[in-house]
């Protein structure tokens, strides 16, 4: 080795070394990590406010005492508080995945050119957003956007479509999830909104193939089971660039994270999507079951189930719970100090 292969190997050791340890200092600590988790949970335990979705019948009937925090960080660490094993539905959650397969599947410009990723500014079942721009203009995490995203998965049958679709939410949490028949079998007789926005989304050309069967698999992506701790390790593979720090699989392409984070920003929490922003600066997606997940890329994943939702469709103790622990961690990924 000469003399300059040996400096330049020496000064890009230092330099990989001293990355290391910024990144490290960035990480919060376990006792930190601990405490926030134990101090938003007790803070919001005795709050009575909000009421389970009750659209879809079978969820009015879900417990809403369940309240359950788990934060997870790329390096594998899992942190809880409260309740992490019920379960309920993932209901809209589950679109952040979807639009991640299809990315994968068939690039990031298909989610792009066919439905959009504008935040529509109307409710996330709206008519009126497809009207508007006859489709188009709008982004996979609203009901529109999903089912015509859960249309484009590719497959030669619906079975062979829906196991992907599972199979892919099973790599995300790095267990085997399964199917709330109850809630599947109350949405499908219920879900006659999602069915016309499926056959408006078909008519306007956006849904190629069968608009009855792109809603009937939506309704049962909807419908999968999750605890606290699934949502948090799904949350914490978008943090870690797509690998589950869990199982260590890389279950999406690493270069369509960033693209799904920003999606989840603009239009994650429905009609409270720039309000949510604002105050935690976190990527996140709510879902009508009482979830909500939350990634601060490179830090931590978490996810909050408590099924009672506030008017815009969002988890009322989620919403705190996650807020006041990803601020106390300094989660904001737009938090930044100023170089000297
Ligand atoms: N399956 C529900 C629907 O399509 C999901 C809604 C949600 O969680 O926002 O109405």
């Amino acid at each position: 080795m000469n003399f300059s292969l040996f400096t330049r190997t020496g000064l890009l050791l230092a330099a990989c070394l001293f990355a290391s340890a910024l990144r490290a200092e960035a990480l919060p600590a376990k006792a930190d990590i601990e405490a926030a988790l134990n101090a938003a949970y007790a803070k919001y335990k005795a709050l009575q406010e909000g009421a389970n979705a009750d659209y879809i019948p079978a969820l009015a009937k879900v417990d809403p005492n369940i309240y359950g925090i788990a934060l997870v960080t790329p390096e594998g660490k899992i942190y809880t508080a409260g309740d992490v094993k019920s379960e309920v539905s993932i209901q809209s959650i589950s679109k952040v995945f979807t639009m991640a397969l299809v990315m994968d599947e068939s690039g990031p410009e298909s989610i792009f050119n066919n439905m959009g990723v504008d935040a529509t500014g109307q409710v996330f079942n709206s008519i009126v957003a497809i009207e508007q721009y006859k489709g188009a203009q709008m982004n996979p995490l609203v009901n529109a956007g999903a089912i015509t995203a859960t249309s484009m998965v590719k497959g030669s049958s619906r079975e062979e479509i829906w196991n992907k679709i599972l199979n892919h939410y099973n790599d995300f949490a790095g267990r085997e999830l399964s199917v709330n028949k109850e809630v599947f079998e109350s949405e499908a007789a219920t879900n006659q909104r999602n069915q016309a926005i499926a056959e408006l989304m078909y008519a306007y050309g956006h849904i190629k193939g069968d608009p009855d069967q792109a809603t009937d698999i939506y309704t049962e992506q909807c419908s999968v089971n999750v605890n606290a701790r699934d949502l948090a390790v799904m949350a914490a593979t978008l943090a870690n660039g797509g690998r589950n720090p869990i199982t260590g699989k890389q279950v999406m392409k690493q270069e369509n994270v960033a693209e799904v984070m920003a999606v989840m920003a603009t239009a994650g929490l429905y009609d409270d999507s720039g309000q949510w922003l604002y105050l935690t600066g976190l990527p996140a997606k709510s879902g009508v079951g009482g979830g909500i997940i939350a990634v601060s890329p490179g830090r931590f994943g978490i996810a909050v189930i408590s099924p009672p939702l506030d008017a815009a469709g969002n988890s009322v103790r989620a919403q705190k719970a996650i807020a006041d622990i990803s601020n106390a961690l300094g989660g904001n990924p737009y938090e930044v100090a100023p170089v000297k």
